[in-house]
């Protein structure tokens, strides 16, 4: 399908964008437009307005703070996350997850504010406009009801972003900006509702202008696991991010984090808990792991494979990714994984 017709906007920095967004409600953000692209050629939107944020030059700056920490513009590329050095050194689950987006070229224009704000995704709604209008559509657009969940009144569609399981895994920020200079911060997990239909909570005229990495979760050991179907470009059906703060045999804090498996990201419950002072070799400890993991994901046929498949992945993860960071020869980098 052709790009339907749009104005386009090229505010210079990150408050005229924000007060591009205020004057222009419906109007939508470009950044890399690696996901609203080829959104907008299926018909799942037609914004009249776009606000491109590619000439904005203060939403890409990468800052290293002497506490350990860190500062992410939203429009810093994926590529970059993938091979800065510093970010690597400090924080090597975010520079292994960037690294399991896409392929090469979607890293290379894609950004962590787009990533961060990826649309839900859905087997009857990632689809071309005739394809949906053959099955009458759905809930999140243009239809009156869920396939995946017939009854229901919500859009179960999954969260299918890379980025954000190994942001919550080690206790990001999100920094909003609002027009006028207005910034708030909130917790990563909150800016994510939950509702496939509507995933984040950003109020109107607010976009994501970066996100914050605590210096308390510098230098932690970290695995991202991703099962997908194509290894060299698609989307993750189920992903696990494992952090880990390693003293000596024993976890000193640790958390795990969940995407693709519900429409939001999840931290999994309980993981924090579990992991404090356990010894990562304990094979009852990857038992009890992988028994949470399963309880976070709530998996449904939003995908081509099945929900119970999915979560008894994400438990195999669980455990590999505790067995790989524990090994004597790990040093921060446990790869990642596609099966
Ligand atoms: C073939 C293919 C495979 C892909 N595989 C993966 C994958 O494996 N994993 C994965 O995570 N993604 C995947 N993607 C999606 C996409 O490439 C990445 O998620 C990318 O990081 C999106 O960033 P972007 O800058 O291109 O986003 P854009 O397309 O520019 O924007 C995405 C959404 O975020 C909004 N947005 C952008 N910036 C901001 C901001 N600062 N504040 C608020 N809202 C904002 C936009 O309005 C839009 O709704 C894939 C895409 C394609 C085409
Ligand atoms: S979960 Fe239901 S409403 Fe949401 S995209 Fe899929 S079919 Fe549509």
């Amino acid at each position: 399908m052709p790009l339907p017709a749009f104005e386009l906007h090229r505010p210079r920095s990150l408050d005229e964008a924000a007060a591009c967004l205020a004057a222009m409600p419906s109007a939508r953000l470009l950044a890399g437009g690696t996901d609203l692209i080829p959104a907008m050629q299926q018909g799942l939107c037609a914004p009249s307005q776009v606000v491109d944020l590619t000439s904005a030059r203060d939403l890409a700056g990468l800052d290293f703070f002497p506490d350990g920490g860190a500062r992410l513009g939203a429009g810093v590329r994926l590529s970059a996350l993938e091979f800065h050095p510093e970010l690597a050194r400090r924080f090597p689950l975010l520079a292994q997850a960037a690294a399991a987006v896409a392929s090469p070229l979607q890293r290379a224009l894609g950004t962590l504010g787009g990533n961060l704000c990826l649309d839900t995704r859905c087997r009857w709604y990632n689809q071309s406009w005739s394809w949906r209008r053959a099955c009458g559509f759905c809930l999140k657009k243009d239809g009156a009801r869920c396939h995946v969940a017939p009854g229901g009144e919500r859009c179960w569609a999954a969260y299918s972003g890379d980025l954000a399981p190994a942001l919550l895994a080690m206790g990001a920020d999100l920094e909003l900006a609002a027009p006028g200079g207005v910034r708030r911060r909130l917790p990563l997990p909150a800016f994510f509702t939950g509702d496939g239909a509507r995933p984040f909570q950003l109020q109107p005229g607010e976009l994501v202008a970066a996100a914050w990495l605590p210096g308390s979760s510098a230098g932690w050991r970290g695995a991202y696991r991703k099962f997908r179907v194509r290894a060299s470009i698609d989307y993750p059906l189920a992903g696990l991010a494992l952090a880990l703060d390693l003293e000596g045999p024993r976890i000193r804090r640790g958390r795990a984090a969940l995407t693709a498996v519900n429409p939001s990201p999840r931290l999994v419950a309980g993981a924090e808990t579990l992991l404090a002072g356990a010894d990562p070799r304990d094979p009852q400890l990857a038992d009890a792991l992988a028994r949470l993991v399963r309880q976070t994901a709530k998996p449904l046929s939003t995908s081509s494979f099945s929900p119970a498949y999915r979560r008894d992945i994400l438990a195999l993860y669980a455990r590999r990714a505790l067995l790989d960071l524990s090994a004597p020869g790990c040093s921060f980098n446990a790869g990642i994984c596609n099966s």
